[in-house]
C-alpha cells in the first residue's frame, strides 16, 4: 500500500495513481488489446467527436481488499456488459467483454498499491470509451479510444451512514422518452449539474427526477437509482428507457428477494413514495443512502423520524459485507483480481 496515502481522508474524490490503460482503433477494425502507461494528459484532436458531439461514455465500478485478504472486483462484468449497449446506442464500436475485463484488471493491478485497506474505501475504477478521432459533420468518429483509470477513494459516509435530505423538481428532466438515458453517456450528466448546484444552496443532497412525459413517476435521484419500502415491500422504478439500469440496483433486488422480501418493478408515482415508510437510493458511489425526507413544492414528507430505515439499514449492511468478504457471496458477485495480470 502507499505509504504517503492517508486512507482517512480519503472521499469521493480524485487522487491521481501511477498508471493507466489506453487502446485505439480506427473506424470499424476490431479492438485490440492496450497498454498500460504512465497516468497522465491524453493528446487528442480538437475535433475529436467526444469533444464536439459527446459521443462519449463511461463506467463507474469498486475493487475491494477483503477480509480475506483477497483483492475483488464487484460484478465487472456487468459494467462491460453495459458500456456495449452505450455503444451501441452511440454508434461507438463495443469493446469485447474481454478486453474490458482484461483491461481493467490490468490497471488495478498496476495500481495495487493505492487500494485501500479493508474497510477504509475502495478502488474506484473509470473506464471511457470516446469518438477520439476528427469529425465536422455531425456523425460517428473515424476513430474510438478506450480508457481506463483509477483513483483510492474513501467510504462515501464517514463516521456511519446518514439520511439525506431531497428535492423534487418540477422544472428540470434527466431523460427523454428514446433519448440515452438509459445507458451512461457522457453527456446526460452536464445538464444535472445546474439543478444539482441550486438544490445543494437550498441544503438538500440531489435532486429527484421525475418522468419528463408525465411529471408524475419517479425516475431517479441525481445519478442513482430510487427505492422506497411500503409495508415491507420494495419498489423502484421499472427500466423503461429513460432510467439508467443501475448495477447496485440489480444487486439490492436480488439481494432482497434472497432475504425474503418481495420487490416490484413499477412506476412509482410521487403520491405514493410520499406515503411510504422508507426510502434509498443507490450506487456504485454511495452503495446504498437512506432518504430522510422529501420535498416537493411546499411539502415535505419525513420518511419515519428522519433516520436510516431498518431495511434501508438491514440492506446496506448485508451488500457492504458480501463486499468485504464478511457474508458469503451466493451470487458469485466478486470477481478476484488474478495474480498473473
Ligand atoms: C451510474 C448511474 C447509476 C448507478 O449505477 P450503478 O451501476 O449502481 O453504479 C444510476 N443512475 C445514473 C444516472 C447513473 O449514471
Amino acid at each position: 500500500m502507499a505509504d504517503d496515502i492517508d486512507w482517512d481522508s480519503l472521499t469521493f474524490s480524485m487522487t491521481p495513481t501511477d498508471f493507466m490503460y489506453m487502446t485505439t482503433i480506427q473506424g470499424d477494425e476490431p479492438w485490440k488489446p492496450g497498454q498500460i502507461i504512465p497516468f497522465g494528459p491524453i493528446q487528442m484532436s480538437p475535433a475529436a467527436g467526444v469533444l464536439n458531439y459527446g459521443q462519449g461514455l463511461f463506467e463507474g465500478m469498486k475493487v475491494f481488499r477483503t477480509s480475506k485478504e483477497r483483492i475483488v472486483f464487484f460484478r465487472p462484468e456487468e459494467n462491460a456488459r453495459r458500456m456495449q449497449r452505450g455503444a451501441d446506442r452511440l454508434k461507438i464500436p463495443p469493446v469485447p467483454e474481454s478486453i474490458f475485463i482484461d483491461a481493467v484488471e490490468q490497471v488495478v493491478s498496476a495500481n495495487q498499491k493505492f487500494i485501500p485497506p479493508v474497510g477504509r474505501g475502495a478502488m474506484y475504477v473509470r473506464p471511457l470509451l470516446m469518438g477520439s478521432g476528427p469529425v465536422l459533420g455531425v456523425a460517428p468518429a473515424p476513430s474510438y479510444t478506450f480508457l481506463v483509470y483509477v483513483t483510492p477513494v474513501g467510504p462515501y459516509f464517514k463516521g456511519g451512514v446518514q439520511a439525506i435530505e431531497l428535492l423534487i423538481s418540477d422544472v428540470h428532466h434527466r431523460a427523454a422518452p428514446g433519448g440515452s438515458g438509459g445507458v451512461k453517456a457522457i453527456g446526460n450528466y452536464a445538464p444535472g449539474m445546474k439543478p444539482s448546484k441550486e438544490a445543494k444552496a437550498q441544503g438538500f443532497a440531489e435532486i429527484i427526477y421525475l418522468d419528463a412525459k408525465t411529471h408524475t413517476y419517479i425516475e431517479e435521484v441525481g445519478a442513482a437509482n430510487y427505492f422506497c419500502i411500503k409495508d415491507n415491500v420494495l419498489y423502484t422504478p421499472e427500466l423503461t428507457g429513460t432510467i439508467l439500469p443501475g448495477i447496485t440496483r440489480d444487486s439490492t433486488i436480488q439481494l432482497a428477494r434472497s432475504m425474503g422480501y418481495t420487490v416490484i418493478e413499477t412506476k412509482v408515482s410521487v403520491e405514493f413514495a410520499l406515503a411510504a415508510d422508507e426510502a434509498f437510493c443507490c450506487g456504485t458511489a454511495a452503495v446504498i443512502s437512506p432518504i430522510g425526507s422529501i420535498t416537493h413544492g411546499d411539502v415535505k414528507s419525513v420518511y419515519g423520524d428522519g433516520t436510516p430505515g431498518s431495511v434501508t439499514q438491514l440492506l446496506y449492511t448485508e451488500l457492504t459485507n458480501i463486499q468485504k468478504e464478511l457474508s458469503e457471496d451466493p451470487f458469485s458477485w466478486l470477481h478476484e483480481l488474478p495474480s498473473h495480470v
